[in-house]
């Protein structure tokens, strides 16, 4: 199986060439058609598998560069792992021009990410706490959010995020993709899956 058969743009499969990756892993292989086709994805997934260009590739090929509003949400646990996402995710945003990667993480001065927020991004990669207070601020404003992500959901649960992330997706468009990656299957996974996602593709590898 090689990435020219998942229907992705020339510019990403060459991209992703550069970066080494010549064939898709097994969870890239399941989710990116359903990903790039607008679908609901709940993976079951360790680290090493993949799954950030799993649920990236799809949210770099459906961004919209000159529209300036945030398309895309990634939640993640920990500031670690969102700056390792928001990384992987500039890398894999070569395959376009002038896409803006943001990370929003609690520990550090508000202000500067305001100041950030204020000249737009695409995509927002964060931790629930950062990413509750800029909307309670208004500065992070999701209306146009086309994809969410929650990354080692299962982690997010474990670390007291659930009302926060579901206060998080309350305020994104109804009319969204939702794409869950989680190491484990706990009931409260699959719980927060019937609530916010619609058919989901089931993905387990
Ligand atoms: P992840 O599971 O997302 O943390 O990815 C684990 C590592 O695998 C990262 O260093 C990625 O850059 C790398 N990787 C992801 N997809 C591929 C691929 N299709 N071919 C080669 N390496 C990959």
């Amino acid at each position: 199986s090689s990435f020219n058969q998942l229907g992705l743009s020339q510019a990403m499969v060459s991209n992703l060439a550069q970066l080494g990756f010549q064939q898709p892993t097994p969870i890239q292989a399941r989710a990116l058609p359903a990903a790039i086709a607008g679908k609901d994805v709940i993976a079951m997934a360790q680290t090493g598998s993949g799954k950030t260009a799993a649920f990236g590739i799809g949210l770099i090929e459906k961004l919209r560069p000159r529209q300036f509003s945030v398309q895309g949400l990634v939640l993640c646990p920990t500031r670690e792992l969102a700056d390792q996402v928001a990384k992987a995710l500039r890398e894999l945003a070569r395959a376009k021009t002038n896409v803006k990667v943001l990370t929003l993480c609690g520990g550090v001065a508000i202000g500067p990410q305001i100041g950030s927020l204020s000249h737009g991004a695409h995509i927002v990669v964060g931790t629930p706490g950062r990413i509750q207070d800029h909307l309670r601020k208004g500065t992070l404003i999701l209306d146009k959010l086309q994809t969410l992500v929650l990354d080692e959901a299962d982690r997010m649960l474990d670390m007291g995020f659930q009302d926060t992330v579901e206060d998080i997706i309350s305020q994104a468009p109804s009319q969204r993709q939702t794409l869950m990656f989680s190491a484990t299957w706990p009931d409260a996974i699959r719980t927060l899956s019937e609530r916010y996602q619609s058919n989901p593709i089931d993905i387990r590898v």
